[in-house]
């Protein structure tokens, strides 16, 4: 990635721009993201939160239920009320989900996998050669090793604070 990929909420009043490569790209099928999103799926990038500056605006953070148990905090525009990350309990607040469909070339971010097909709809058709799973997979054998590493070196740094 040459430049780093902007991206807003639907009114714009948030604006923000990720400053490297995404970890790994989900598009997950499961109910909770169907019902989020009055849609068929949802496409989350995961990136370093440091990565993700914020070039306007401010995000709201609301509480809301996710298939763990623990909650997700979603991260809204206060005006508009449009979804442009989450934080999951299992990766923390060190790992932003962002919502690759606010992108301004939400083209650029393709899945690398596509989780919870077990409730996905069923005209929905996978392309070939994308991984899919039917609900969660085992990071170590899908990421490449450069995202391994650099999350490797997130917990690090985490954990020296
Ligand atoms: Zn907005
Ligand atoms: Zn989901």
């Amino acid at each position: 990635m040459s430049t780093p990929l902007p991206g807003a909420c639907f009114c714009g009043a948030v604006r923000y721009r990720l400053t490297s490569d995404p970890l790994f790209v989900h598009c997950c099928h499961c109910l909770n993201c169907q019902r989020q999103t009055g849609s068929a799926f949802v496409i989350n990038l995961l990136i370093e939160a440091d990565r993700v500056e914020l070039l306007a605006g401010e995000v709201d953070v609301v509480m809301t239920p996710s298939n763990s148990g623990k909650g997700q905090k979603i991260s809204r525009c206060p005006h508009c009320r449009i979804a442009v990350w989450s934080n999951y309990a299992g990766a923390g607040d060190t790992v932003h989900f962002v919502r690759v469909g606010t992108l301004d070339e939400p083209d650029r971010l393709p899945p690398d996998i596509h989780i919870f097909t077990a409730s996905k709809q069923p005209w929905v058709v996978l392309p070939a050669g994308t991984p899919a799973v039917s609900e969660y997979y085992d990071r170590k054998i899908y990421w490449p090793k450069e995202s391994l590493e650099r999350r490797a070196a997130l917990l690090a740094r985490t954990a020296k604070r």
